[in-house]
């Protein structure tokens, strides 16, 4: 472990706090190399660690909320910048209330935990899987032509319900997923919110349609609301675009 004397200290010749930081990364599993403590390597692990660490979902070890919003953003200038199509899927267990209460919470983990590894499992390694809610999980698809996406959020929805979880010995249980995708509006600057609002609507109507199903945003509805019409003209750079 490295000695707090050789820590680097800041301009007033105060020792810098490290030790709480230190010691949450060796909870995550995250061992700093102990030779070269308060070198310039070693503190950008340190911070690379960190910024691993509040990146990511404590139970999933998906992305979290926070690096989601900030991936949907870069998304968004991308999509602007060059046009490809990019699908944002909205994911929500169905009657999750249920399983935690005829299996109890930490059942309710492990179907979580499950259906995260699923996601996971099915997406490229470009797309982003998170986890934004208690049992609700968002996947960022870049340059996804619109079959593709339907075929992809099928495949998750197909995977999650045939997938058995194991909440007890010699106990297991099924779930299923609503889905709802919207794709980002092309060319044009939209916002994370009103991407967010889209596709959440879209999974509004696959639990109204009796859950374990998808429903996509149509790709031609998705060209442009009138709030990123006014995004797109209040900004001088997209201006010759109308
Ligand atoms: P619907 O099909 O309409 O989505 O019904 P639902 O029962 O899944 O929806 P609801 O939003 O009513 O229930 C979500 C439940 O998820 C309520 C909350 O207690 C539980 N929950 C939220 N976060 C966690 C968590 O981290 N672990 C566990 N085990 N349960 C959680
Ligand atoms: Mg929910
Ligand atoms: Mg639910």
């Amino acid at each position: 472990m490295p000695r707090t004397a050789s820590l680097p200290r800041t301009e007033a010749a105060a020792p810098l706090r490290l030790e709480q930081a230190l010691q949450l990364l060796r909870q995550a599993g995250v061992e700093l190399p102990a030779a070269d403590a308060g070198s310039a390597a070693w503190l950008q692990a340190l911070v690379d660690g960190l910024v691993e660490l509040s990146s990511r979902d404590a139970l999933t070890g998906l992305a979290n909320r926070r690096s989601f919003e900030l991936a949907l953003a870069r998304e968004i200038d991308r999509v602007a910048r060059v046009g490809e199509p990019a699908l944002l899927l909205a994911l929500d267990i169905d009657h999750f209330k249920r399983v935690n209460d005829t299996h109890g919470h930490a059942a309710g983990d492990l179907v979580i935990q499950a259906v995260a590894d699923a996601l996971r499992d099915s997406v490229r390694p470009m797309d982003l899987v998170a986890r934004v809610g208690g049992e609700e999980f968002a996947i960022v698809m870049p340059n996804c032509p619109p079959a593709f996406g339907e075929a992809v959020a099928e495949r998750v929805r197909r995977r999650v319900e045939a997938m058995p979880v194991a909440v007890a010995p010699r106990r297991q249980i099924r779930v299923s997923v609503s889905i709802g995708g919207a794709f980002a509006p092309q060319w044009v600057r939209s916002s994370p919110a009103l991407w967010i609002e889209r596709a959440d609507a879209q999974l509004y109507r696959a639990k109204a349609q009796g859950r374990n199903c998808v429903c996509l945003e149509p790709a031609a509805v998705s060209a442009v609301s009138a709030e990123e019409k006014a995004l797109l003209f209040g900004m001088s750079q997209y201006q010759d675009l109308e």
